[in-house]
């Protein structure tokens, strides 16, 4: 038995696995985690862990032991605006009101039910166990990552002024891998991502008059489509970058040209220059576009960005020896990294310490092997399996966190 398997009891587990599905079946949209901050602040009190408030919905827990290291661990706590079809018994029935006052399904269609879990029960053990470890754990409960928000709300509400500092923050998120598996991809870990909200304006006119028209759904077609030669006709091959139009909205009936066309974009590379190509190329497409259908000047906004997530080299080998201990040689792979983003790595670069942060494995080796396309995160079908999945994140997590502050 390792260090981290004789602080997990039967008990510990129970709970683990009865968090995630309470949690599973009341997500909460981005900034408005009310209730989960809530339920974690609460078992918090319950531990004897001192706690506080951090950057709206965000809950920071301190647990003292003592002399001794500090280290830090992250779990994201938000959901996603997705109406969920898992077919589990404990899916989601929640809804929620987005920013512009539509209201939503809510779904933890990301797995940060399984994160807040992990990290419940990392918290149990390290609060119930004290004889096992000395220093100081700050467990960052953080709102907001869908919108690469709440890490930099965190850090602007005095984080690290009113929790001890650490030598290195920790995390980790579940991936459609094998569950049971963890990739831990040294350097670069994930992409940076942009996303962009466009809007077209034409000039309405009835549909039997198109000569009295700007069309911005014609506009906003060849918007779409030039965007697609951005990437390949601009970066360089080598490099990674990626354009993806996710919304366009337009129009309320088929005999009425609509006044105005809305796209909503994301753009993920992984080096600084590849990104300026890819920004300025777009927007260089919508202005042509643009003066092509002699339209007035579109309107472009950023509605987020999130930083690269990069791990530090030197900690990531020492974290992925530690993970190997735990787990054993053939569960633990060094990946490429994600294409997906985060704004985890803002709560270390804010104060200059080492990030390292790993990939949870969620699905069994049937859904992998499956016919079907294998659900990913952000898909209404995306159900990692508890177990092992929950298992292998609370003992990686606790094995790496030893590793500092065990004794
Ligand atoms: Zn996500
Ligand atoms: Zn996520």
């Amino acid at each position: 038995m390792t260090p981290a398997q004789s602080l997990i009891s039967e008990e510990l587990r129970e709970q683990l696995e009865a968090d995630y599905r309470h949690l599973h079946a009341h997500p909460e949209l981005s900034m408005q985690e009310h209730q989960t901050a809530a339920y974690v602040e609460a078992r918090l009190t319950e531990l004897g862990v001192e706690h506080f408030r951090c950057g709206g919905t965000g809950v920071v827990g301190v647990i003292r032991n003592g002399e001794g290291p500090t280290v830090a661990y992250r779990a994201d706590t938000d959901g996603l605006p997705i109406a969920e079809d898992t077919g589990l018994d404990w899916s989601s029935q929640a809804t929620g009101t987005l920013p512009d006052g539509t209201q939503t399904p809510v779904m933890h269609g990301c797995g940060h039910d399984t994160h807040v879990a992990v990290a419940l029960a990392l918290t149990r053990a390290l609060a119930e166990r004290r004889e096992a470890w000395a220093g100081t754990v700050v467990m960052v409960f953080q709102p907001g990552e869908e919108i690469a928000a709440g890490a930099e709300a965190m850090v602007a509400d005095g984080l690290w002024d009113r929790a001890p500092r650490p030598e290195a923050v920790y995390g980790q998120h579940v991936m459609p891998h094998l569950t049971g598996t963890i990739g831990l991809p040294v350097g670069t870990a994930m992409a940076m991502g942009d996303s962009w909200q466009v809007t077209l304006h034409g000039r309405q006119a009835h549909g039997s008059q198109p000569h009295n028209s700007i069309d911005p759904i014609v506009l906003g077609s060849h918007v779409v489509t030039r965007l697609q030669s951005v990437v390949s006709r601009s970066v360089d091959p080598r490099d990674m970058a990626v354009v993806t139009v996710g919304t366009f909205h337009a129009g309320t009936k088929e005999n009425i040209i609509p006044q105005t066309a809305v796209l909503g974009l994301n753009v993920r590379t992984f080096k600084e220059h590849v990104r300026d190509t890819v920004l300025s190329g777009i927007r260089r497409t919508v202005e042509g576009e643009v003066l092509a259908s002699g339209a007035p000047e579109a309107r472009i906004e950023e509605l987020n960005r999130f930083p690269a997530c990069v791990n530090d080299p030197e900690e990531s080998e020492r974290v992925l020896e530690v993970l190997r201990a735990e787990l054993g040689e053939d569960q633990v792979k060094v990946i490429k990294p994600v294409s997906g983003s985060e704004d985890v790595g803002v709560l270390a670069t804010a104060i200059g310490v080492p990030l390292v942060y790993w990939f949870n494995g969620g699905h069994p080796q049937e859904v992998l092997d499956s016919d079907q396309p294998v659900p990913g995160n952000h898909s209404p079908h995306f159900a990692p399996v508890p177990q092992p999945t929950l298992d292998t994140g609370l003992r990686a997590a606790l094995a790496v966190l030893l590793s500092r502050v065990g004794v």
